[in-house]
Protein backbone atom coordinates (compact mmCIF):
# COMPACT_ATOMS: atom_id res chain seq x y z
CA UNK A 1 0.00 0.00 0.00
CA UNK A 2 1.36 3.44 -1.02
CA UNK A 3 1.36 5.69 2.38
CA UNK A 4 1.62 8.74 1.09
CA UNK A 5 -1.81 9.12 -0.66
CA UNK A 6 -3.44 12.89 0.01
CA UNK A 7 -6.63 12.90 1.83
CA UNK A 8 -8.97 16.00 2.44
CA UNK A 9 -11.67 15.98 5.00
CA UNK A 10 -14.20 18.99 5.15
CA UNK A 11 -15.22 19.40 8.03
CA UNK A 12 -12.73 18.72 11.37
CA UNK A 13 -15.53 17.85 14.36
CA UNK A 14 -16.08 14.43 15.81
CA UNK A 15 -15.99 12.36 12.35
CA UNK A 16 -13.87 14.32 10.44
CA UNK A 17 -10.66 14.58 13.35
CA UNK A 18 -11.42 11.03 14.24
CA UNK A 19 -10.60 9.80 10.61
CA UNK A 20 -7.61 12.31 10.37
CA UNK A 21 -6.02 10.85 13.19
CA UNK A 22 -6.47 7.33 12.29
CA UNK A 23 -5.37 8.06 8.72
CA UNK A 24 -2.37 9.87 9.89
CA UNK A 25 -1.18 6.89 12.22
CA UNK A 26 -2.04 4.69 8.84
CA UNK A 27 0.64 6.72 6.86
CA UNK A 28 -1.62 9.08 4.89
CA UNK A 29 -1.36 12.58 4.15
CA UNK A 30 -4.75 14.68 5.39
CA UNK A 31 -5.34 17.92 5.26
CA UNK A 32 -8.38 18.82 7.04
CA UNK A 33 -10.61 22.54 6.17
CA UNK A 34 -12.60 23.51 9.59
CA UNK A 35 -14.52 26.75 9.58
CA UNK A 36 -13.86 27.50 13.10
CA UNK A 37 -10.54 27.83 14.73
CA UNK A 38 -10.00 25.89 18.08
CA UNK A 39 -10.31 28.86 20.32
CA UNK A 40 -13.75 29.73 18.31
CA UNK A 41 -14.86 26.45 19.15
CA UNK A 42 -13.50 26.36 22.76
CA UNK A 43 -15.25 29.89 23.54
CA UNK A 44 -18.23 29.60 21.27
CA UNK A 45 -21.46 27.99 21.77
CA UNK A 46 -22.51 24.37 22.84
CA UNK A 47 -23.99 22.48 19.77
CA UNK A 48 -24.44 19.22 21.18
CA UNK A 49 -24.92 16.87 23.97
CA UNK A 50 -22.46 14.19 22.47
CA UNK A 51 -23.23 11.32 24.83
CA UNK A 52 -21.49 8.43 23.71
CA UNK A 53 -21.59 4.74 24.27
CA UNK A 54 -19.04 1.90 24.31
CA UNK A 55 -18.49 0.98 21.43
CA UNK A 56 -18.17 4.57 19.81
CA UNK A 57 -16.13 5.40 22.83
CA UNK A 58 -13.72 2.41 21.44
CA UNK A 59 -13.01 3.57 17.99
CA UNK A 60 -11.44 7.02 20.25
CA UNK A 61 -9.22 4.16 22.26
CA UNK A 62 -8.53 2.13 19.57
CA UNK A 63 -6.66 5.40 17.84
CA UNK A 64 -5.36 6.66 21.17
CA UNK A 65 -7.88 10.11 21.18
CA UNK A 66 -9.52 9.17 24.77
CA UNK A 67 -7.81 11.96 26.71
CA UNK A 68 -10.67 12.56 29.23
CA UNK A 69 -11.47 8.89 30.33
CA UNK A 70 -10.50 10.16 34.12
CA UNK A 71 -11.99 13.38 34.27
CA UNK A 72 -15.31 12.62 32.37
CA UNK A 73 -17.98 11.21 34.87
CA UNK A 74 -19.55 8.12 33.35
CA UNK A 75 -22.96 7.54 32.68
CA UNK A 76 -23.96 4.32 33.73
CA UNK A 77 -27.29 3.21 32.86
CA UNK A 78 -30.50 4.34 31.09
CA UNK A 79 -33.98 4.99 33.03
CA UNK A 80 -37.15 5.71 31.22
CA UNK A 81 -39.98 7.56 32.91
CA UNK A 82 -43.41 7.89 31.07
CA UNK A 83 -45.48 10.27 33.67
CA UNK A 84 -48.92 8.88 34.48
CA UNK A 85 -51.60 11.03 32.02
CA UNK A 86 -53.87 12.20 34.53
CA UNK A 87 -51.56 14.79 35.73
CA UNK A 88 -51.24 13.38 39.53
CA UNK A 89 -47.31 14.28 39.18
CA UNK A 90 -46.75 10.31 39.34
CA UNK A 91 -44.90 7.81 36.90
CA UNK A 92 -47.00 5.30 34.94
CA UNK A 93 -43.45 3.85 33.97
CA UNK A 94 -40.24 4.10 35.27
CA UNK A 95 -37.57 0.87 34.52
CA UNK A 96 -34.09 1.71 34.96
CA UNK A 97 -31.67 -0.74 32.73
CA UNK A 98 -28.04 -0.79 33.30
CA UNK A 99 -25.33 -0.55 30.40
CA UNK A 100 -22.68 -3.39 30.23
CA UNK A 101 -19.78 -0.68 29.68
CA UNK A 102 -20.80 2.98 30.67
CA UNK A 103 -20.77 5.65 28.31
CA UNK A 104 -19.50 9.43 28.41
CA UNK A 105 -20.21 12.38 27.28
CA UNK A 106 -17.02 14.83 26.33
CA UNK A 107 -18.30 18.87 25.34
CA UNK A 108 -17.45 18.89 22.02
CA UNK A 109 -15.78 22.47 22.95
CA UNK A 110 -13.27 20.93 25.08
CA UNK A 111 -12.59 17.54 22.38
CA UNK A 112 -12.51 19.15 19.35
CA UNK A 113 -9.83 21.90 20.28
CA UNK A 114 -7.79 18.57 21.67
CA UNK A 115 -8.29 16.78 18.84
CA UNK A 116 -7.37 19.62 16.50
CA UNK A 117 -4.22 19.85 18.46
CA UNK A 118 -3.30 16.23 18.36
CA UNK A 119 -4.18 15.93 14.86
CA UNK A 120 -1.56 18.55 13.77
CA UNK A 121 1.23 16.72 16.40
CA UNK A 122 0.15 13.64 14.25
CA UNK A 123 1.48 15.80 11.36
CA UNK A 124 -2.12 16.62 9.83
CA UNK A 125 -2.65 20.09 8.19
CA UNK A 126 -5.14 22.44 9.46
CA UNK A 127 -6.73 25.03 7.35
CA UNK A 128 -9.33 27.79 8.63
CA UNK A 129 -11.90 28.38 5.90
CA UNK A 130 -15.47 28.02 5.33
CA UNK A 131 -15.09 25.48 2.42
CA UNK A 132 -17.44 26.70 -0.75
CA UNK A 133 -18.26 24.28 -4.02
CA UNK A 134 -14.99 26.12 -5.82
CA UNK A 135 -12.91 25.27 -2.50
CA UNK A 136 -14.08 21.43 -3.49
CA UNK A 137 -13.16 21.39 -6.42
CA UNK A 138 -9.26 22.52 -5.79
CA UNK A 139 -9.06 20.35 -3.06
CA UNK A 140 -9.81 17.45 -5.56
CA UNK A 141 -7.27 18.87 -7.82
CA UNK A 142 -5.08 18.86 -5.12
CA UNK A 143 -6.03 15.42 -3.09
CA UNK A 144 -6.92 11.77 -3.84
CA UNK A 145 -9.84 11.94 -1.98
CA UNK A 146 -12.44 14.51 -1.14
CA UNK A 147 -14.52 13.94 2.12
CA UNK A 148 -17.05 16.43 3.55
CA UNK A 149 -17.94 15.81 6.87
CA UNK A 150 -19.35 19.00 7.57
CA UNK A 151 -22.36 18.19 9.56
CA UNK A 152 -25.45 20.38 9.31
CA UNK A 153 -22.91 23.07 7.35
CA UNK A 154 -24.69 24.44 4.33
CA UNK A 155 -22.34 22.97 1.71
CA UNK A 156 -23.93 19.43 2.85
CA UNK A 157 -26.54 20.43 0.61
CA UNK A 158 -24.56 19.78 -2.49
CA UNK A 159 -25.64 15.89 -1.57
CA UNK A 160 -28.60 14.98 -3.25
CA UNK A 161 -31.52 14.60 -0.53
CA UNK A 162 -32.19 10.66 -0.07
CA UNK A 163 -36.41 10.76 -0.41
CA UNK A 164 -36.42 7.10 -0.03
CA UNK A 165 -34.50 7.46 3.19
CA UNK A 166 -35.75 10.61 4.72
CA UNK A 167 -39.42 10.20 5.66
CA UNK A 168 -38.99 13.67 7.20
CA UNK A 169 -39.19 17.00 5.33
CA UNK A 170 -39.58 19.26 8.05
CA UNK A 171 -38.06 19.33 11.82
CA UNK A 172 -39.70 16.95 14.57
CA UNK A 173 -38.89 18.24 17.35
CA UNK A 174 -37.83 21.59 18.96
CA UNK A 175 -34.53 21.47 20.43
CA UNK A 176 -32.50 23.05 23.33
CA UNK A 177 -29.91 22.30 25.37
CA UNK A 178 -29.31 23.06 28.99
CA UNK A 179 -25.48 22.62 30.48
CA UNK A 180 -25.44 22.78 34.27
CA UNK A 181 -23.88 22.69 37.97
CA UNK A 182 -25.62 21.76 40.71
CA UNK A 183 -27.92 19.39 40.01
CA UNK A 184 -28.73 16.44 42.95
CA UNK A 185 -27.05 13.52 41.67
CA UNK A 186 -29.22 10.48 41.22
CA UNK A 187 -29.34 8.16 44.43
CA UNK A 188 -27.89 5.38 42.50
CA UNK A 189 -25.64 5.22 39.91
CA UNK A 190 -25.59 7.30 37.09
CA UNK A 191 -28.00 7.20 34.26
CA UNK A 192 -29.75 8.94 31.38
CA UNK A 193 -33.30 10.05 33.19
CA UNK A 194 -34.64 9.81 29.57
CA UNK A 195 -38.67 10.73 29.98
CA UNK A 196 -41.43 11.04 27.66
CA UNK A 197 -44.20 13.00 27.83
CA UNK A 198 -46.65 11.93 25.48
CA UNK A 199 -47.81 14.26 22.59
CA UNK A 200 -45.33 17.17 24.79
CA UNK A 201 -42.05 15.75 23.77
CA UNK A 202 -39.23 14.40 25.57
CA UNK A 203 -36.70 15.82 28.30
CA UNK A 204 -33.28 13.54 29.20
CA UNK A 205 -30.34 14.06 31.29
CA UNK A 206 -26.91 12.64 32.35
CA UNK A 207 -23.48 14.31 33.65
CA UNK A 208 -20.59 14.98 31.06
CA UNK A 209 -17.69 17.00 31.54
CA UNK A 210 -17.64 20.62 29.94
CA UNK A 211 -15.24 23.30 29.75
CA UNK A 212 -14.88 24.11 33.49
CA UNK A 213 -15.29 20.66 34.81
CA UNK A 214 -18.24 17.85 35.38
CA UNK A 215 -21.91 19.24 34.70
CA UNK A 216 -25.00 17.86 33.85
CA UNK A 217 -26.91 18.43 30.56
CA UNK A 218 -30.51 18.34 30.18
CA UNK A 219 -31.78 18.02 26.50
CA UNK A 220 -35.32 19.45 25.65
CA UNK A 221 -37.10 17.63 22.71
CA UNK A 222 -40.59 19.71 22.55
CA UNK A 223 -43.53 17.89 20.10
CA UNK A 224 -43.89 21.09 17.05
CA UNK A 225 -46.47 23.23 18.63
CA UNK A 226 -46.96 21.72 21.74
CA UNK A 227 -45.79 23.30 25.19
CA UNK A 228 -42.13 22.40 24.98
CA UNK A 229 -41.86 24.49 21.85
CA UNK A 230 -40.90 27.01 23.91
CA UNK A 231 -37.80 28.38 23.12
CA UNK A 232 -38.55 31.32 20.25
CA UNK A 233 -39.08 34.22 22.91
CA UNK A 234 -35.83 33.23 25.23
CA UNK A 235 -33.13 35.98 24.71
CA UNK A 236 -30.81 35.29 27.43
CA UNK A 237 -29.38 32.76 29.59
CA UNK A 238 -31.22 33.29 32.57
CA UNK A 239 -34.53 33.05 30.41
CA UNK A 240 -33.29 30.29 29.34
CA UNK A 241 -32.68 28.47 32.49
CA UNK A 242 -35.88 29.39 33.91
CA UNK A 243 -37.76 28.14 30.97
CA UNK A 244 -35.86 24.52 31.44
CA UNK A 245 -37.05 25.13 34.84
CA UNK A 246 -40.03 25.96 33.58
CA UNK A 247 -40.60 22.61 31.99
CA UNK A 248 -39.93 20.36 35.05
CA UNK A 249 -41.77 22.04 37.03
CA UNK A 250 -44.73 21.60 34.63
CA UNK A 251 -44.17 18.19 33.91
CA UNK A 252 -42.20 16.51 35.29
CA UNK A 253 -41.59 17.01 39.38
CA UNK A 254 -39.22 14.60 40.33
CA UNK A 255 -36.72 16.02 38.14
CA UNK A 256 -37.55 19.40 39.10
CA UNK A 257 -36.63 18.23 42.40
CA UNK A 258 -33.17 17.33 41.10
CA UNK A 259 -32.92 21.09 40.18
CA UNK A 260 -33.88 23.24 42.93
CA UNK A 261 -30.13 25.29 43.29
CA UNK A 262 -28.69 24.49 39.83
CA UNK A 263 -27.05 27.34 37.40
CA UNK A 264 -25.34 27.34 34.01
CA UNK A 265 -22.07 26.09 33.38
CA UNK A 266 -22.04 29.16 31.34
CA UNK A 267 -23.78 31.61 29.67
CA UNK A 268 -22.43 29.33 25.90
CA UNK A 269 -24.23 26.36 27.61
CA UNK A 270 -27.25 26.72 25.87
CA UNK A 271 -28.98 26.31 22.59
CA UNK A 272 -31.98 26.30 20.66
CA UNK A 273 -32.75 25.21 17.16
CA UNK A 274 -34.52 22.67 14.64
CA UNK A 275 -33.76 20.91 11.54
CA UNK A 276 -35.31 18.14 9.70
CA UNK A 277 -33.44 15.01 9.70
CA UNK A 278 -32.15 13.92 6.52
CA UNK A 279 -30.46 11.21 4.56
CA UNK A 280 -28.55 12.07 1.48
CA UNK A 281 -27.12 10.67 -1.31
CA UNK A 282 -23.40 9.95 -0.32
CA UNK A 283 -21.27 10.67 -3.77
CA UNK A 284 -21.45 14.64 -4.34
CA UNK A 285 -20.85 15.77 -8.30
CA UNK A 286 -18.61 19.00 -8.35
CA UNK A 287 -19.73 21.20 -11.49
CA UNK A 288 -16.68 20.07 -13.59
CA UNK A 289 -17.54 16.46 -12.80
CA UNK A 290 -15.16 15.64 -9.43
CA UNK A 291 -16.36 13.27 -7.24
CA UNK A 292 -16.07 14.11 -3.29
CA UNK A 293 -17.91 11.70 -0.36
CA UNK A 294 -20.08 12.72 2.47
CA UNK A 295 -19.59 11.38 5.95
CA UNK A 296 -21.65 11.44 9.30
CA UNK A 297 -24.29 14.34 10.04
CA UNK A 298 -23.37 15.69 6.46
CA UNK A 299 -25.14 12.33 4.43
CA UNK A 300 -26.92 11.23 7.41
CA UNK A 301 -28.74 13.41 9.81
CA UNK A 302 -30.82 11.96 12.89
CA UNK A 303 -32.71 14.06 15.43
CA UNK A 304 -30.84 13.71 18.77
CA UNK A 305 -33.82 11.95 20.67
CA UNK A 306 -31.91 8.81 20.46
CA UNK A 307 -28.59 10.64 21.17
CA UNK A 308 -26.73 8.74 18.24
CA UNK A 309 -25.07 11.34 16.30
CA UNK A 310 -21.78 11.46 17.58
CA UNK A 311 -21.81 7.47 18.27
CA UNK A 312 -22.52 7.68 14.33
CA UNK A 313 -20.05 10.06 13.77
CA UNK A 314 -17.23 7.52 15.44
CA UNK A 315 -18.87 4.46 13.48
CA UNK A 316 -18.72 5.90 10.08
CA UNK A 317 -14.86 7.60 10.56
CA UNK A 318 -14.33 3.91 11.72
CA UNK A 319 -16.34 2.02 8.48
CA UNK A 320 -14.64 5.45 5.83
CA UNK A 321 -11.02 4.69 7.46
CA UNK A 322 -11.02 0.92 7.28
CA UNK A 323 -12.24 1.03 3.55
CA UNK A 324 -9.33 3.43 2.63
CA UNK A 325 -6.68 1.36 4.15
CA UNK A 326 -8.37 -1.73 1.97
CA UNK A 327 -8.62 0.05 -0.59
CA UNK A 328 -4.95 0.21 -1.18
CA UNK A 329 -3.87 1.82 -4.18
CA UNK A 330 -6.81 1.76 -6.37
CA UNK A 331 -8.74 4.84 -7.25
CA UNK A 332 -10.97 6.17 -5.13
CA UNK A 333 -13.82 6.68 -7.46
CA UNK A 334 -17.70 7.07 -7.32
CA UNK A 335 -17.82 3.15 -6.95
CA UNK A 336 -15.34 3.24 -4.07
CA UNK A 337 -17.26 6.32 -2.44
CA UNK A 338 -20.77 4.45 -2.84
CA UNK A 339 -19.77 1.02 -1.88
CA UNK A 340 -18.37 3.05 1.84
CA UNK A 341 -21.47 4.72 2.30
CA UNK A 342 -22.79 1.41 1.77
CA UNK A 343 -21.04 -0.55 4.06
CA UNK A 344 -21.83 2.04 6.76
CA UNK A 345 -25.21 2.70 6.07
CA UNK A 346 -25.64 -1.19 6.40
CA UNK A 347 -25.19 -0.18 10.15
CA UNK A 348 -26.84 3.47 9.84
CA UNK A 349 -30.19 2.49 8.54
CA UNK A 350 -30.98 0.80 11.87
CA UNK A 351 -30.18 3.67 13.61
CA UNK A 352 -31.94 5.53 11.44
CA UNK A 353 -35.05 3.32 11.66
CA UNK A 354 -35.50 2.96 15.05
CA UNK A 355 -34.79 7.15 15.64
CA UNK A 356 -37.44 8.12 13.21
CA UNK A 357 -39.78 5.72 14.74
CA UNK A 358 -39.48 6.87 17.87
CA UNK A 359 -40.31 10.86 16.57
CA UNK A 360 -44.39 9.21 16.08
CA UNK A 361 -46.80 8.58 18.29
CA UNK A 362 -45.77 5.19 19.97
CA UNK A 363 -47.60 2.59 18.27
CA UNK A 364 -49.53 -0.08 20.99
CA UNK A 365 -46.66 -2.82 20.44
CA UNK A 366 -43.63 -0.27 21.66
CA UNK A 367 -45.68 1.16 24.57
CA UNK A 368 -46.01 -2.65 25.11
CA UNK A 369 -42.56 -3.37 25.21
CA UNK A 370 -41.43 0.06 27.03
CA UNK A 371 -44.03 -0.79 29.96
CA UNK A 372 -43.01 -4.15 29.98
CA UNK A 373 -39.05 -3.20 30.94
CA UNK A 374 -40.74 -2.75 34.31
CA UNK A 375 -41.52 -6.12 35.00
CA UNK A 376 -38.79 -7.55 33.25
CA UNK A 377 -35.20 -6.37 33.96
CA UNK A 378 -33.52 -8.49 31.64
CA UNK A 379 -35.80 -6.62 28.69
CA UNK A 380 -34.53 -3.02 30.67
CA UNK A 381 -30.82 -3.76 30.11
CA UNK A 382 -31.62 -4.90 26.42
CA UNK A 383 -33.38 -1.55 25.79
CA UNK A 384 -30.55 0.09 27.63
CA UNK A 385 -27.76 -1.15 25.51
CA UNK A 386 -29.24 -1.09 22.54
CA UNK A 387 -28.23 2.43 22.60
CA UNK A 388 -24.63 0.86 21.96
CA UNK A 389 -25.86 -0.94 19.27
CA UNK A 390 -29.30 -0.49 17.49
CA UNK A 391 -29.08 -2.76 15.61
CA UNK A 392 -30.08 -5.11 18.70
CA UNK A 393 -33.50 -3.59 18.29
CA UNK A 394 -34.77 -5.31 15.08
CA UNK A 395 -36.77 -6.70 14.22
CA UNK A 396 -38.49 -7.50 17.34
CA UNK A 397 -38.51 -3.42 18.50
CA UNK A 398 -39.98 -2.74 14.70
CA UNK A 399 -42.42 -5.56 14.05
CA UNK A 400 -45.52 -5.62 16.18
CA UNK A 401 -46.07 -10.15 15.96
CA UNK A 402 -42.41 -10.14 16.70
CA UNK A 403 -42.63 -7.76 19.74
CA UNK A 404 -45.46 -10.22 21.16
CA UNK A 405 -43.56 -13.21 20.39
CA UNK A 406 -40.80 -11.66 22.27
CA UNK A 407 -42.64 -10.95 25.08
CA UNK A 408 -44.41 -13.72 24.98
CA UNK A 409 -41.06 -15.75 25.11
CA UNK A 410 -39.82 -13.35 28.22
CA UNK A 411 -43.57 -14.20 30.07
CA UNK A 412 -43.07 -17.56 29.82
C1 LIG B 1 -29.32 19.19 20.56
C2 LIG B 1 -28.40 18.09 20.12
C3 LIG B 1 -28.07 17.07 21.02
C4 LIG B 1 -27.25 16.03 20.61
N1 LIG B 1 -26.94 15.03 21.49
C5 LIG B 1 -26.22 13.96 21.11
C6 LIG B 1 -25.93 12.89 22.01
O1 LIG B 1 -26.27 12.93 23.20
N2 LIG B 1 -25.24 11.82 21.54
C7 LIG B 1 -24.83 11.75 20.25
O2 LIG B 1 -24.21 10.76 19.88
N3 LIG B 1 -25.06 12.76 19.38
C8 LIG B 1 -25.74 13.85 19.77
N4 LIG B 1 -25.97 14.88 18.89
C9 LIG B 1 -25.46 14.78 17.51
C10 LIG B 1 -23.95 14.95 17.37
O3 LIG B 1 -23.51 16.13 18.00
C11 LIG B 1 -23.59 15.02 15.90
O4 LIG B 1 -24.26 14.01 15.22
C12 LIG B 1 -22.08 14.87 15.64
O5 LIG B 1 -21.37 15.93 16.19
C13 LIG B 1 -21.85 14.79 14.15
O6 LIG B 1 -20.50 14.72 13.85
P1 LIG B 1 -19.97 15.21 12.42
O7 LIG B 1 -18.54 14.94 12.39
O8 LIG B 1 -20.83 14.65 11.35
O9 LIG B 1 -20.30 16.75 12.38
P2 LIG B 1 -19.91 17.91 13.42
O10 LIG B 1 -19.41 17.34 14.69
O11 LIG B 1 -21.06 18.83 13.43
O12 LIG B 1 -18.67 18.62 12.72
C14 LIG B 1 -18.79 19.33 11.52
C15 LIG B 1 -17.68 20.35 11.46
O13 LIG B 1 -17.61 20.91 10.16
C16 LIG B 1 -17.45 22.31 10.26
N5 LIG B 1 -17.96 22.88 9.00
C17 LIG B 1 -19.24 23.01 8.61
N6 LIG B 1 -19.31 23.54 7.37
C18 LIG B 1 -18.03 23.76 6.97
C19 LIG B 1 -17.45 24.30 5.80
N7 LIG B 1 -18.19 24.73 4.78
N8 LIG B 1 -16.10 24.38 5.74
C20 LIG B 1 -15.32 23.97 6.76
N9 LIG B 1 -15.83 23.44 7.90
C21 LIG B 1 -17.16 23.33 8.00
C22 LIG B 1 -18.25 22.67 11.50
O14 LIG B 1 -17.88 23.90 12.06
C23 LIG B 1 -17.89 21.51 12.41
O15 LIG B 1 -16.70 21.76 13.13
C24 LIG B 1 -26.76 15.97 19.28
C25 LIG B 1 -27.07 17.01 18.39
C26 LIG B 1 -27.88 18.05 18.79
C27 LIG B 1 -28.22 19.12 17.82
Amino acid sequence: MSTSRKITIVGGGQSGLQLGCGLLSNGYEVDIVQNRTAEQVRSGKVLSSQCMFDAALQNERDLGLNFWDKECPTVDSINFVVPAPDGSGNKAIDWNGKLDKPGQSVDQRVKIPRWMEEFERRGGTITILDAGIDDLERYAKQSELVIVAAGKGEIAKLFERDAKKSPFDKPQRALALTYVNGMLPRADHSAVNFNLIPTVGEYFVFPALTVNGPCEIMVFEGIPGGPMDCWKDVKTPDEHLAKSKWILDTFLPWEADRNRNVSLTDDNGILAGAFAPTVRKPVGRLPSGAVVLGMADAVCLNDPITGQGSNNASKSAKTYMDAIVEHGDRPYDAAFMQATFDSYWNYAQFVTGWTNALLQPPPPHVLNIMGSAQAFPVLAKRIANGFNDPRDFFPWFAVPEEADAYLGRLAA
